[in-house]
């Protein structure tokens, strides 16, 4: 049996627009192993803030589009802007299931969000719920970020805010570039903005759906029909061979003792049913990343991936 594994350019829906075949043609046949992930909708991973489908042969989700298309599940790997508002990325992300919807005519998707990717898939979530089967977010700043909030504060005290958000957005700039999507348009004091604790408090009140009502606590298994889960790691440092180690240990000193990942705290992930909220993962463990360099002993993250696309073949879904 085949299942396809999609890259989907950022103006996927004008290029459906123009051409249906194109948006066919860009669905690449691999054969299935086994049918463990073989959901019945298609999984959607969504890249976070300086993210990226791929650069390269470097999937984002390090290993994990491969892993679950041998299972059987048909991927989508979606680009939206390595910087920008949540809203900004929840309709570049929008536009381009809905095309896929039109050219494949697949109904529903199971959206994965990782770090600024929670925002992202919770936004078309609520926007367009027949759209979404289900919602998983992974390190997702649902509540907010401490990071966030030191770097605003900092940048506007010192009144460099523009010139902070001038040199953020030509990296953004560079990083899609580099992921051959150079036309998406960068934000960087949107996304910082959208990040911080009032920022993400500011779209929960907007946007309520499976945010829990109390600080750290579980939200609504299912609203409009979509099940939401989350999942968050609680360790920084964990492989002294990954080079971004360092920076995750210099941001996860804003936490104190609060338990967070590096840059997204325990409590913060939190968003529908907490499947767990303590792997042994850093913010970027949580991803596969840097290329798999992860703890000795940490849980394997392909590993979980994979389990939740079987959660959701077992739900139907
Ligand atoms: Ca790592």
């Amino acid at each position: 049996m085949t299942a396809f594994f999609t890259r989907l350019p950022a103006k996927f829906g004008a290029a459906c627009a123009l051409s249906a075949s194109l948006c066919l043609g860009l669905a690449v046949s691999v054969q299935a192993q086994d049918t463990y992930t073989k959901t019945k909708y298609p999984i959607v991973l969504v890249h976070g803030l300086f993210g990226f489908d791929s650069i390269g042969p470097a999937d984002y989700f390090y290993g994990v589009p491969s892993a679950l298309t041998r299972g059987g599940a048909r991927v989508v790997v979606p680009s939206t802007s390595a910087a920008n508002t949540s809203e900004v990325r929840g309709e570049q992300l929008l536009a381009q299931l809905r095309a896929l919807r039109a050219a494949n005519g697949t109904q529903k998707f199971n959206l994965i969000g990782h770090s600024h990717g929670a925002q992202t898939v919770r936004y078309v979530a609520a926007v367009e719920p027949a759209l979404v089967a289900s919602v998983l977010t992974v390190g997702g700043v649902n509540g907010g970020s401490k990071v966030a909030d030191a770097v605003l504060a900092g940048t506007s005290a010192t009144g460099t805010t523009p010139a902070v958000a001038a040199i953020v957005d030509a990296f953004a700039s560079v990083i899609s570039f580099l992921s051959g999507e150079p036309k998406l348009p960068q934000n960087s004091f949107g996304a910082l903005s959208s990040l911080t604790t009032a920022g993400a408090a500011n779209f929960n009140r907007r946007f309520p759906q499976a945010v829990p009502s109390v600080s750290c606590g579980q939200g609504a298994a299912q609203v409009n029909g979509i099940r939401y889960y989350s999942a968050s790691g609680t360790r920084v440092l964990t492989n002294i061979l990954d080079v971004t180690d360092p920076l995750l240990g210099l941001t996860g000193v804003l936490f104190g003792f609060e338990a967070s990942d590096g840059l997204v705290s325990r409590c913060s992930s939190h968003l529908g049913t907490t499947l767990r909220d303590n792997y042994d993962w850093n913010h970027l463990d949580e991803v596969n990343q840097a290329f798999g360099l992860r703890g000795l002993f940490s849980q394997d993250p392909v590993a979980f991936y994979r389990s939740h696309a079987n959660r959701l073949k077992t739900l139907g879904l």
